[in-house]
């Protein structure tokens, strides 16, 4: 529990928050500004920073919460799709340093938010092969 984290506030009840969703390890509430009808976060109710720094059965618990609040948004909204997304460091947009995964429901080009991946390096200066080598020596397969 962080004193200055406005989600520890919101986990001990000292800030208000719009809860949708409630257990032991995990909470979910409306975020306060609504990118799209229905927004929510999802978080753990320990306080991790970020996606990358938070235990893995933690994150699953979290996950399964996101799905359902998905769901439910596709099901009482008429969502036609969701879009999940957590910003890990403020260096990818992070601006609550307690873990947190945003579920965004999406209605059409009306509701004007827009997720755009460009291909923005050159196609001669990739090199495939040596970026997997790279990362795979890194990543923990077990
Ligand atoms: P991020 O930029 O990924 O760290 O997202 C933080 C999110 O928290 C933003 O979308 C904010 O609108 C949201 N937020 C900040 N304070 C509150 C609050 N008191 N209640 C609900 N959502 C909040
Ligand atoms: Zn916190």
């Amino acid at each position: 529990m962080s004193s200055t984290c406005v989600f520890c506030k919101i986990i001990e009840g000292t800030i208000p928050a719009f809860k949708l969703y409630e257990d032991l390890d995990v909470i979910a509430f409306l975020d306060i500004n609504q990118t799209t009808h229905g927004h929510a976060l999802v978080i753990p109710k320990s306080h991790y920073d970020h996606f990358l720094a938070t235990p893995k059965t933690l994150m699953n618990q979290v996950m399964n919460v996101a799905q359902r609040i998905g769901q439910a948004q596709i099901q009482m909204l008429h969502a036609k799709g969701v879009n999940i997304l957590s910003n890990a460091l403020p260096g990818a947009g992070q601006s609550v340093m307690h873990f947190h995964v945003h579920v965004i429901p999406r209605f059409g080009p009306q509701d004007r938010l827009k997720i755009e991946m460009l291909q923005n390096q050159s196609k001669d200066a990739l090199n495939l092969p040596a970026l997997v080598s790279q990362l795979k020596s890194a990543i923990d397969l077990k």
